[in-house]
């Protein structure tokens, strides 16, 4: 119960991984608001995970800076309090580059990266009130490898990279630290429509010979946000099961 008297937001919290970081961090003692979307969506994955702790669900969209602003507010007049930021809502929309839509590059930049800015410029205001905040950004593998079919995917996430160390760097005087972590491939909704042959073969790539499960990544996000991780930041954590090394 190392984050009782903490306040977190979650980002995309209804499903995936998201959902198993705000199971995580409300079982460690914080009070939780997820968000996704669709607030009827929010509240309802709330509601399920009441029995780990106290959760809210709340809609917005992190692409959109005034949503954002509304939602970090709502946190506010809510709980009082940000101290824990996990930025965590991504999409995918993958096709080779020369058959890739202007949209379709728009808006993974516009969810995967500017939700990111949008989020932390909203919450940075009330960290830097408590002189202590804990920021951790979703990357992926992907944004470090790169991965055919995903350009602008993995721009979106080579960039959550380089944004996370530059805002380390700005805020790492003042008790925050800004971290990511980059999972591999990990059990949910946006893996499952991989067919069973590129499983097979993926698993083999995998030296631990397994997909990861979202609590794989909750586990490392869970100890980023402690107080026994003040003496990290900047870092890229790869939960991967060893696939980059
Ligand atoms: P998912 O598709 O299962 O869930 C994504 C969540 O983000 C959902 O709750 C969705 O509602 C929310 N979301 C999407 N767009 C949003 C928006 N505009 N505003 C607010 N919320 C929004 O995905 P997941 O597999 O749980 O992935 C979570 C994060 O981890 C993503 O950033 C993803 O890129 C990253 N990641 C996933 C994997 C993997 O193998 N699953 C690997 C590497 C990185």
């Amino acid at each position: 119960m190392g984050l009782v008297g903490k306040v977190a937001l979650v980002t995309g919290g209804t499903r995936g991984i998201g959902r198993a970081i705000a199971a995580r961090l409300a079982r460690d003692g914080a009070k939780v608001a997820l968000c996704g979307r669709r607030e009827e969506l929010a509240q309802e994955a709330a509601r399920e995970l009441s029995s780990y702790g106290q959760v809210i669900g709340l809609g917005a969209d992190v692409a959109d800076a005034a949503a954002v602003e509304g939602l970090i507010g709502r946190v506010l007049d809510e709980w009082g309090g940000l101290h824990i930021l996990v930025n965590n809502a991504g999409i995918t929309k993958d096709g080779l580059l020369l058959r890739m839509k202007e949209a379709d590059w728009d808006t993974v930049l516009a969810v995967n990266l500017k939700g990111v800015f949008n989020c932390c410029r909203g919450a940075m205001r009330a960290m830097l009130k408590e002189r202590w905040g804990r920021v951790v950004n979703l990357s992926s593998v992907v944004g470090i490898m790169g991965n055919s079919g995903q350009t602008n995917y993995a721009a979106a996430k080579a960039g959550i990279i380089g944004f996370s160390k530059s805002l380390a760097r700005e805020v790492a005087g003042r008790g925050i630290t800004v971290n990511v972590v980059a999972p591999g491939f990990i059990e949910t909704d946006m893996t499952a429509p991989l067919g069973e042959e590129r499983r097979m073969q993926l698993r083999e790539e995998i030296p631990v010979g397994r997909f990861g499960h979202p609590d794989d990544v909750a586990a490392a996000v869970a100890f980023l946000v402690s107080d026994e991780a003040s003496y990290i930041t900047g870092q890229v954590i790869q939960v991967d099961g060893g696939l980059l090394m």
